[in-house]
C-alpha cells in the first residue's frame, strides 16, 4: 500500500523516465537486473476473446494479469501497418507501412508478404528490437512484420525468414531455446507472432470450427511458454506482453462493391483493393475520377486523402493514394474485370477503427505490472513507449504516451532520481 504521495512522486518519475531521460549509454540497459520482455501477437484475435472461455491459459493471464478494457488499432486495420505500429509507437501515415500493399514513388510496390516486404527502405521509424540494440541488450524476433529488412541499419540479432509452417508449439520451443542461451548471447527482447487464428477466421469465420481450433492450438502455446518460464526459474523476471494486431469481422464473399461500376478501370490505377482500396486518377482525369468517386456510395466511402477523418491520423504520407475508399464493415472493393479470382473469405479486418469488432486486446504480466487491473482503451501507439520503459531503454520519437499504463506498473528499485 503506497502513500498518495508518494505514488504520485514515483508515477512523475516513472513518466520522466521515458519523456526526459538522456539516451541509455551502451551498458545502461544492459547492466541492470537481467529482466526478460517476451512480446507476443496473436494476429487478429478480437478484444472480446480474451476472458471468455475459449483460451484456459489466456483468460488466465487475463484474470491475474494487468489487461485493458481493448486497445484502439491504427488506420488501416490491417496486419503490416499494426504490427509496425506496435514496434515503433508511430501511426502508419509516420512509419510509411500505410497499407499491407502499397506503391512508392521512388521504391516502386511494397507487397508485405512477397520480397519486397523484407527490403528495409520502405519501413520508417526505429522499431524495438533497434532501440534495444542501441542500448546494448541482445534481440531475437520468432517472426514479427519487419524483423526480416534491414531497418535503421540493423536487424535483430536473431530472427528468421517467415515460415507458416512452423506450428506454434515450434516456435514457443525456439522462443525457450534462444533462453537458454549463454548469458552473454542470450536475448533480453523477443518476439512471438502467432498468425493461425487470422488465417483460420478468414477461411472460415470468426468463431468457426477451423477459428477455434486455431485458438486452442495457439492456447495450447502459450501454456508450454509459461511453463518453459516456470521449469527456467524466469517466470518472476520476465515481463510478458501478449496482444493483438486488430480485430475480425464475419463476412459474405457475395458482400462486394465494384469500383468499375462507378467509373471504368481505363481512368484510374489502384494499388490496393480490399476493405481498404487506394486509388489514383490517370493523368488529366483528376477532376473527373474525383467527382465520380469521393463521397459515399452504396456499401463504401471515397475521400481525398487530405479529407480523411482527422481521428484516423492517415493521409499526409506520400505512399497513400490521392483517393481513399473505405468499405463498411462486411464489405469489401474489388474490380468486375481484376486479373486475380476472387478470393472467397468468411472472416475479414481492414474495417474502420472505430467499429467494435476492429478492437485489439492487451494483457500484460510480469515483475512490472501490477495483477489485476483493467486500464482504460488506448491506441495501439502507446506500446512501443511501454516497451521501452519494460527494457529500459529510452524510446525514439513515437505517437505514443507510457502514461496510459501508470496505474498498472508496478514501482521498481532502478527508477533514475
Ligand atoms: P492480413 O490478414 O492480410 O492482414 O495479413 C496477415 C497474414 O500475413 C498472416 O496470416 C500471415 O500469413 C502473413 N504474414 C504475417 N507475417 C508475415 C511475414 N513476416 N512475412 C510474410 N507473411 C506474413
Ligand atoms: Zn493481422
Ligand atoms: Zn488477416
Amino acid at each position: 500500500m503506497h502513500l498518495p504521495i508518494v505514488r504520485g512522486a514515483w508515477l512523475a518519475m516513472l513518466l520522466c523516465l521515458a519523456a526526459c531521460s538522456s539516451p541509455a549509454r551502451r551498458d545502461d540497459a544492459a547492466s541492470l537486473p537481467p529482466s526478460t520482455l517476451l512480446l507476443v501477437s496473436i494476429d487478429g484475435l478480437r478484444a472480446d476473446i480474451p476472458g471468455s472461455g475459449r483460451m484456459p491459459t489466456l483468460d488466465g493471464l487475463f484474470a491475474q494479469g494487468a489487461r485493458a478494457a481493448w486497445v484502439n488499432p491504427s488506420y488501416p486495420t490491417l496486419t503490416f501497418p499494426n504490427h509496425y505500429t506496435l514496434v515503433t509507437g508511430l501511426r502508419p501515415d509516420r512509419h510509411g507501412i500505410v497499407h499491407n500493399d502499397l506503391k512508392d514513388a521512388a521504391l516502386g510496390r511494397f507487397e508485405s508478404k512477397k520480397a519486397s516486404g523484407r527490403d528495409g527502405r520502405f519501413w520508417g521509424g526505429e522499431p524495438i528490437w533497434i532501440s534495444a540494440q542501441r542500448a546494448g541488450l541482445k534481440t531475437a524476433t520468432m517472426f514479427w512484420p519487419g524483423s526480416e529488412a534491414e531497418i535503421a541499419g540493423g536487424r535483430p540479432d536473431h530472427w528468421r525468414p517467415f515460415n507458416s509452417a512452423l506450428t506454434p508449439d515450434q516456435r514457443v520451443a525456439e522462443v525457450l531455446a534462444w533462453l537458454d542461451l549463454p548469458a552473454a548471447e542470450r536475448p533480453r527482447f523477443i518476439t512471438l507472432y502467432l498468425e493461425q487464428y487470422d488465417v483460420a477466421a478468414h477461411a472460415a469465420g470468426t468463431f468457426s470450427p477451423q477459428a477455434v481450433d486455431a485458438m486452442h492450438t495457439i492456447d495450447t502455446a502459450l501454456a508450454t511458454l509459461l511453463r518453459g518460464l516456470e521449469t527456467r526459474h524466469l517466470r518472476s523476471s520476465t515481463n510478458l506482453v501478449v496482444l493483438s494486431d486488430h480485430g475480425m469481422a464475419d463476412v459474405r464473399t457475395s458482400d462486394t462493391a465494384y469500383l468499375d461500376d462507378v467509373l471504368p478501370e481505363s481512368m484510374f490505377s489502384w494499388s490496393s483493393l480490399g476493405p481498404v482500396a487506394h486509388i489514383t486518377p490517370r493523368a488529366g482525369l483528376e477532376a473527373e475520377v474525383a467527382r465520380r468517386l469521393i463521397g459515399r456510395h452504396d456499401h463504401y466511402t471515397c475521400w481525398n486523402r487530405d479529407t480523411l477523418p482527422a481521428a484516423w491520423h492517415y493521409g499526409r504520407n506520400a505512399r497513400i493514394a490521392p483517393i481513399v475508399c473505405q468499405s463498411d464493415t462486411g464489405w469489401r472493393l474489388q474490380l468486375r474485370r481484376h486479373p486475380l479470382p476472387l478470393q472467397a473469405l468468411k472472416g475479414e479486418h481492414g474495417f474502420v477503427p472505430e467499429d467494435p469488432q476492429m478492437r485489439a486486446f492487451f494483457v500484460a504480466s510480469g515483475p512490472d505490472f501490477v495483477p489485476g487491473v483493467e486500464l482504460p482503451a488506448f491506441d495501439n501507439v502507446d506500446v512501443y513507449p511501454l516497451l521501452a520503459h519494460l527494457l529500459r531503454i529510452r524510446a525514439a520519437a513515437n505517437d505514443g504516451t507510457l502514461q496510459t499504463f501508470a496505474p498498472a506498473l508496478a514501482p521498481r528499485a532502478d527508477t533514475p532520481h
